[in-house]
């Protein structure tokens, strides 16, 4: 294994390889990496400037690129070509933000098609994975200029509730970089790790809640670690609540102290961005301090830490509220936590530590700069794959059952929801036509019992399948989820050895917000779900009984009596006509009487047949 040598204070190195650890985050990024001498997680910052990479970047008008603090200033000056939160686009079609599309003060191109995001800045174009490139390249060249040595491998941390094509829009932003990305880690996992939390197989099995409030997201996952095995229970929260909230209730107060109308925020950007400043300000001063004072615009602004509190309690109840949620996804209760870890700068207010503590009912684990928490863990599980720490195995789960259509539309289930990441799930199926030479293979994300209610990932045929009777041909359909939460679809008719498979990448993704309803949906539709599932089942039944007696019939026509005919065509027209109608009781009561008729003809030639058969021959 690849030996490093760094003395960071002085700058001089001798190494070979270095894997560096990403936070590629929605308001800041940084990056860290294990001190080879303390053998601690470091996060990388030049002197006296913070590690923290503001996640904005600006373009001029000749096409050149700033990142950081430096583009944070054209914000107000030039906001159509100042681009922040690109993590919000990642993997995502103009569909998928047009509700919040007023939300990005630059212009993210409506081409009413599912295809990927594109955003427009001067005269080009670029995907979320391109300006999140800028970013890591940024990051990259931090890293290379502080450690002095070429940076090239990275391991990039993303929210645990981030799907296929999100993760691999990060990927794609870290080839584009320049850096060979060795693993999507996700955000909870990352800072339990630097908890130390997981890192010896024999410290027992713990359960914690990482909690992560930033400047304009929420989330909370649960975790188990168990004999050194990592695994995420479940996520919630709110990708459109955090800081910047705290700091537009703060400008709402003072300005209805003012007396003066929120058109002022509209009409006037450079008021707007310095009130915002000052509450910002005073939201931090106020973590510490009591009393916040300051003059703006020749204005006396004021807030107390109560005021604050009072502002801030909303925002607070809604993430326990997602705590709770989570929770109940888990299937814990809250007393099952072992241990509580806070993550984001806005974790720092202390009614927000106080209230995540008193719902957990234990002390909220702090210590670590909630800014730099994922970053340092990102290094550690960097350690991990450099293979410096072998006791680790970290385990994802999917946010959504994944399956494949079968016959009425229905959705079967390979991989449920929540299941652990690697996984592999294969199934069998077969053909319902004579002679069937392909075989549609239609891969859905979602809870609900109907594919048309649920999403689409991808398609493809299955070809080649040699003819055979209905029923006979053998395809196996697996799934395999790899590491990084890509899914590979694979089938095979096991007779003839054919076989076809598909890597989904989703090129259509979800918001968090869909995902949540989706969720919702499948509980609020449970019991119309369980009855349409009950009845496309019947109905399959039902059409698969009128095929089978028609191909019996055909073939025995000699061998029935005028009465039998005449019942059978009775019974197979009822059980047709129930086919059209919805009662699925109806359909059984049809299926029922048009075996009842057929059971004694069937069983009588078949016996005939097998006496033919075993005539002359000795047992
Ligand atoms: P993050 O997205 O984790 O970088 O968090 C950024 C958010 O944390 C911003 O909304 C900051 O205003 C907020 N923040 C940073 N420091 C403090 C502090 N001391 N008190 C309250 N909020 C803070």
């Amino acid at each position: 294994m690849a030996k490093i040598g760094i003395n960071i204070a002085t700058g001089s190195l001798q190494q070979e390889e270095i894997i560096v650890g990403i936070d590629l985050g929605t308001t800041n990024s940084l990056v860290a990496i294990i001190h080879p001498e303390t053998k601690q997680p470091v996060a990388l910052k030049e002197h006296n400037s913070s590690s923290l990479v503001p996640s904005v970047i600006h373009f001029d008008e000749f096409g050149n690129v700033t990142v950081g603090e430096e583009a944070k200033k054209y914000l107000i000056t030039e906001p159509q070509n100042t681009i922040f939160s690109a993590k919000r686009l990642m993997g995502k079609s103009y569909n998928d933000i047009k509700d919040n599309a007023s939300f990005f003060s630059y212009k993210v191109i409506d081409d009413a098609s599912q295809a990927m995001i594109k955003v427009q800045a001067g005269s080009k174009f670029y995907t979320p994975a391109e300006l999140s490139s800028f970013i890591l390249k940024e990051l990259k060249k931090r890293a290379e200029h502080i450690l002095k040595t070429p940076v090239n491998k990275a391991v990039i941390t993303v929210p645990a509730y981030f799907n296929d094509a999100q993760r691999q829009a990060t990927r794609d932003a870290g080839k584009l970089a320049g850096l060979d990305v060795l693993r999507i880690v996700n955000e909870p996992t990352a800072a339990s790790l630097a908890y130390g939390l997981g890192l010896h197989k024999d410290s027992g099995d713990k359960t914690i809640a990482v909690y992560d409030l930033g400047g304009g997201t929420f989330d909370i996952s649960i975790l188990k670690i168990s004999n050194g095995i990592f695994e995420v229970l479940s996520t919630n929260g709110d990708t459109y609540l955090g800081g910047d909230d705290i700091d537009n209730s703060i400008v709402q107060y003072w300005l209805q102290q003012a007396g003066v109308s929120e058109d002022e925020l509209r009409t006037n950007r450079e008021f707007a961005q310095g009130i915002r400043l000052q509450a910002e300000a005073a939201k931090i001063f106020l973590s510490a301090n009591d009393v916040f004072d300051t003059t703006f615009n020749g204005d006396s602004l004021t807030i107390t830490k109560q005021i604050l509190e009072t502002l801030v309690q909303p925002l607070v109840d809604k993430t326990i509220v997602c705590c709770t949620n989570a929770l109940k996804d888990a299937g814990l209760k809250k007393e099952a936590i072992d241990v509580v870890v806070m993550v984001g700068g806005s974790t720092r207010v202390p009614l927000v530590k106080e209230s995540v503590s008193r719902f957990f009912g234990k002390p909220v684990n702090d210590t670590v700069n909630p800014d730099e928490v994922v970053a340092l863990g990102a290094a550690i599980q960097a350690d991990i794959l450099a293979g410096n720490n072998k006791d680790v195995l970290l385990l994802d789960i999917t946010p959504l059952s994944l399956g494949i259509e079968t016959m009425g539309g229905l959705m079967d289930v390979l991989i449920p929801r929540n299941s652990k990441i690697p996984n592999k799930a294969s199934r069998q199926y077969t053909t319902h036509k004579d002679g069937q030479s392909g075989m549609k293979i239609s891969v859905y994300q979602g809870e609900r019992d109907m594919v048309k209610d649920n999403r689409k990932l991808s398609e493809f045929n299955l070809t080649g399948i040699p003819a055979m009777p209905a029923g006979l041909a053998k395809v196996e359909v697996s799934f395999l989820i790899n590491a990084d939460g890509i899914l590979v679809v694979k089938a095979k008719e096991l007779r003839s050895g054919v076989e076809q498979s598909i890597e989904v990448k989703a090129q259509q993704d979800l918001t968090d917000a869909e995902l949540e309803k989706m969720l919702l949906d499948s509980i609020t539709h449970a019991s119309e779900d369980i009855a349409t599932r009950a009845l496309v089942e019947a109905r399959t039944e039902g059409e698969q009984l009128l095929t089978t007696t028609e191909k019996f019939i055909q073939k025995n026509i000699t061998h029935l009596s005028n009465e039998e005919m005449a019942q059978t065509a009775t019974a197979m027209q009822a059980l047709q006509l129930a086919l059209t109608m919805t009662d699925k009781d109806l359909i059984h009561s049809k299926v029922e009487e048009l075996n009842e008729i057929s059971r004694p003809y069937a069983e009588r030639i078949m016996d005939q047949a097998i006496s033919t058969a075993m005539r002359g021959k000795t047992v």
